[in-house]
């Protein structure tokens, strides 16, 4: 569909919640005829509720009627899977099926940058929009990211910047999104459920972000992540590699102790490693593709360097909670999968008791035992998967199961000594105790705060 078809079309947006919403107000302003449906309840959908009736946009809610097929356009918010039973039908009915994402990129007049991954999609966002906003270089942050795209590409530039979060979710029904910058970290095991338990199928998914790009646009990849270096040979444009060797003609890696970029064959020391503000391997990659980006866009190498030297994080990524009696207690609650658990082993020297477990997502913990064993002094199991935790862990290192995270805590409490480290890095998803992985990483803090 062209934007031109657009107007006058019938289009139901699924997902009432802040991107559907603001798909759907995007659509209305360009004159298409929106309708809203989400399955949740309406007690759930509140502001959904509030702000489509204030809108004039019709919706429903608990459920998709026949109503929600009457369209030739279908768009679907970043978190509804592709495997949803409602993508599913209208994908049987033949109706034409777009991410909020790719709708919000045909009204873009500026250049998109796309930052996607399995691991550090966040970080190496916000860190990515710093870098360009400490430059003074206009820009937004958006996507899966508090802001939905939509909701902002009306008031973007032609020289403007979109530095986007993207999902594979999203890419799955991109069909014509072009970054001008596409950024991909890693590819490791995530969502296995809903990719028919296969690597090729979601890797298939995660290359989707430069399918589109063509000639000057560039991919920036992590040289060292062997399922993405499996699919970078695919790409059409210019190659901007990172990882911790030299590579043969441009791209970011590690010289004696510093990052250094090479564009365009000028090369940049651009930070010592220990002075990056953020901890571990993965970070250094994080911040090696936003350096790259940022060169890309002519930002300099010392502002570069500022901007990492002073980058506080985000919340729930490795965050340090507190030090109590001599204990170190950090919150990874966003670490939902196995991989960012393995980073997060590798960012501590200092004996590790490990708070582990939740909804697991068909996890398989054989990558972790090394690390464990040589890191990790005690595990205490959390959640609804704390047997399969325990088994998985049984004779490499002791565990102890907790029913409930103030139980977790004070087991983390007694377990560990002066010098140690408690890290919540659960592996899981947090839907078994939590509302979400925010809620768990604040209930947590809150139990570290009162130590
Ligand atoms: P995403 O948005 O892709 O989920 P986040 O930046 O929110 O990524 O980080 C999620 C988890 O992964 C955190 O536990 C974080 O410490 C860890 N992490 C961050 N960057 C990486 C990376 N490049 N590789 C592996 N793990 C990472």
């Amino acid at each position: 569909m062209t934007l031109e078809q657009l107007s006058g079309a019938k289009v139901t947006v699924i997902g009432a919640a802040r991107s559907g919403l603001a798909a759907a107000e995007l659509l209305k302003a360009h004159g298409a005829v929106p309708f809203v449906s989400d399955q949740s309840s309406r007690e759930k959908l509140e502001r959904g509720v509030r702000e489509l009736t204030a809108a004039g946009i019709p919706f429903e809610t608990g459920g998709h009627t026949q109503r929600t097929y009457d369209c030739s356009l279908m768009v679907i918010s970043p978190g509804v899977p592709s495997d949803a039973p409602v993508v599913l039908e209208a994908q049987q009915r033949g109706t034409e099926i777009v991410s909020e994402v790719e709708l919000a990129s045909w009204f873009c007049p500026g250049s998109i940058v796309a930052i996607t991954g399995s691991n550090g999609k966040t970080t190496t966002t916000t860190l990515t929009g710093r870098v360009l906003g400490d430059a003074k270089t206009k820009h937004v942050v958006a996507g899966n990211i508090g802001t939905a795209f939509s909701g902002v590409v009306l008031d973007l530039a032609q020289k403007d910047i979109a530095v986007l979060e993207v999902s594979s979710f999203q890419l799955d029904h991109c069909k014509t999104f072009r970054p001008k910058v596409s950024v991909l970290l890693n590819i490791t095991q995530d969502h296995m459920d809903r990719y028919g338990h296969s690597m090729e199928r979601y890797a298939a998914s995660k290359a989707r972000v430069f399918m589109n790009q063509e000639g000057e646009d560039a991919l920036v990849y992590c040289a060292d992540d062997p399922w993405t270096m499996k699919v970078v040979p695919e790409a059409r444009c210019r190659k901007v590699p990172f990882g911790l060797q030299q590579p043969a003609g441009d791209g970011a890696w590690v010289q004696d102790g510093t990052l250094v970029t090479r564009l365009n064959g000028v090369e940049h020391k651009v930070i010592a490693i220990g002075e990056i503000s953020i901890p571990g391997v993965h970070n250094l990659y994080n911040s090696m593709a936003a350096s790259l980006t940022g060169r890309l866009f002519g930002v300099g190498p010392a502002s570069i360097r500022s901007t990492l030297r002073n980058f506080p994080g985000v919340e729930h990524r490795l965050e340090y909670v507190r030090n109590a009696a001599g204990v170190r207690y950090y919150n990874d609650s966003k670490a939902t999968n196995v991989d960012s658990v393995w980073y997060a082993l590798q960012a501590f020297h200092d004996p590790i008791v490990l708070l582990l477990g939740g909804r697991d997502k068909g996890n398989d913990y054989t990558r972790l035992l090394d690390l464990v064993r040589l890191r990790v002094k005690a595990i205490i199991a959390i959640g609804e998967s704390a047997g399969t935790v325990e088994n998985a862990f049984a004779g490499i290192t002791s565990t102890h199961a907790a029913r409930t995270m103030p139980e977790a805590v004070a087991a983390a409490r007694d377990a560990a000594v002066a010098g140690d480290v408690v890290l919540l890095s659960p592996a899981c998803a947090s839907f078994d105790w939590f509302d979400n992985y925010e809620h768990r990483g604040k209930v947590f803090k809150e139990l570290v705060n009162r130590l």
